[in-house]
């Protein structure tokens, strides 16, 4: 097992996912974040039986269950029609949960036992590798060393930054809107499952989240459209919701007074830019390696960013643990990960065409859908299977 310290950069959901694998482990970590104090942002998030499986190994069954509502299966719908293309139940033994991302944020801080070892107001600026020591340079502190270095810093790594100055992500051609609402008995069509509506320019997923006998449950709405111009990175700019429900209009009633509730909600929307990034060829070099959106970023169109941070940090932690050197660890974790996200990073980018598509396409699209749905549904779950049945816990204790 590794005894030296791991330096951990990022308190997103991968950061703290490896924090707590490796507390568990008895493997000392330290864990840097640059925001002032712990924010746990963002609305719903899907955790699907992949990541359950992981949280379940972390001891986290209960508290995971607890704000969390259960999705039984999926529906797709013209986004002008509002037509029922498919739908289909998920047979799957382990749940399919959708939650508040910072409910998700929360459980995984709070898992965390020795919070001393996790540190605010640390922007890390650059590192460098010498000999067998890295240096570490902060925005508005003393330089630090360390033994090894996981970057776990999200969509815009600045470890990722380093290792591939070249490296820029090449905006997709969709801007995404994602707004809340509290639960209400007019929704109540809409519970248990999730919800996409699909159409030429536009289209929306929606699910409840939160646990409803713990808490108020919501419901969560993820719009997106085709939208030629984009500047910025950000994911939390605040969007005047009138012109969102305006610009998706369309013939779906149920949509329409949700989306009236969404304007006359005091809830903000927000919206932010979808990012192409190709993989990566490598994650790891020497005592460096990286985590999460900072190793493959993808679009949310299989909502899974969250789902491979979680994989990745449970690998990490486990060949930390069996391995005496800390490059091979690093190399072994990439080699086991990397194939992997890469076929999800190519899945979400497939979807948003078909989500999108238009013309003969759409048809064909409708047709097959319908068709499968109404003859063999279980089809639509085997295609997700390599995604939701992966099991990296059995997979690495066999
Ligand atoms: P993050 O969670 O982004 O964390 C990175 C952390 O690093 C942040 O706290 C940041 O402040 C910190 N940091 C950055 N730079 C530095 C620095 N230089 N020094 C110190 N700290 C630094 N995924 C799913 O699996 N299911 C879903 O349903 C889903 N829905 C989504 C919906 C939306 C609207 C969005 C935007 C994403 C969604 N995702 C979903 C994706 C998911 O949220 C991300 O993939 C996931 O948060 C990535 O985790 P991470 O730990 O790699 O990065």
């Amino acid at each position: 097992m590794i005894q030296e310290e791991i330096t951990i950069i990022g308190a997103g959901i991968g950061g703290l996912t490896l924090a707590s694998a490796l507390e568990k482990k008895g493997i000392p970590f330290q864990l840097y974040e640059q925001a002032d104090a712990f924010e746990a942002l963002g609305y719903g998030i899907q955790i699907s039986p992949n990541v359950v499986r992981v949280l379940w190994e972390l001891g986290l069954e209960k508290q995971l269950e607890n704000i969390s509502h259960s999705c039984l299966g999926f529906e797709l719908r013209s986004f002008n029609s509002d037509e029922i293309l498919a739908q289909w139940q998920l047979k799957n033994d382990i749940p399919y949960y959708q939650c508040r991302r910072s409910d998700l944020h929360q459980l995984l801080f709070d898992s965390i036992e020795d919070k001393s070892r996790i540190h605010f107001s640390q922007r890390l600026e650059s590192y460098q590798q010498q000999n067998d020591q890295l240096s570490l340079s902060w925005q508005d502190a003393q330089p630090k060393t360390a033994n090894a270095l996981v970057a776990a810093d999200g969509v815009r790594s600045q470890v990722r930054s380093s290792l591939f100055p070249q490296y820029k992500a090449q905006y997709a051609g969709y801007a995404a809107y994602r707004a809340i609402l509290p639960f209400q008995n007019q929704y109540r069509s809409f519970w248990g499952k999730a919800t996409v509506w699909m159409g030429k320019n536009h289209h929306v997923v929606l699910y409840p989240n939160g646990n409803q006998h713990n808490s108020t449950p919501w419901l969560n709405l993820v719009l997106v459209v085709k939208d030629g111009n984009w500047n910025e990175q950000g994911w939390a700019i605040p969007a005047d919701k009138q012109t969102v429900a305006e610009d998706f209009a369309n013939q779906s009633e149920q949509l329409q007074e949700i989306l009236a509730d969404m304007v006359s909600s005091p809830e903000l929307c927000f919206k932010w830019g979808l990012f192409i990034h190709q993989p990566l060829p490598y994650w790891s070099q020497g005592k460096v390696t990286l985590l999460g959106d900072a190793a493959h970023p993808m679009l949310p169109f299989q909502a899974q960013g969250a789902a491979m941070a979680i994989e990745d940090a449970y690998v990490l932690a486990e060949y930390l643990e069996r391995e005496n050197n800390i490059e091979k660890a690093f190399l072994n974790y990439q080699q086991t990960r990397i194939k992997r996200t890469t076929k999800v990073q190519q899945v979400s980018r497939n979807n948003a065409d078909i989500f999108h598509a238009s013309g003969v396409k759409a048809v064909i699209r409708n047709f097959g859908l319908g068709l499968v749905s109404a003859t063999v549904p279980n089809l639509l779950n085997e295609k997700t299977a390599w995604i939701y049945n992966y099991d990296p816990v059995s997979n690495l204790h066999r």
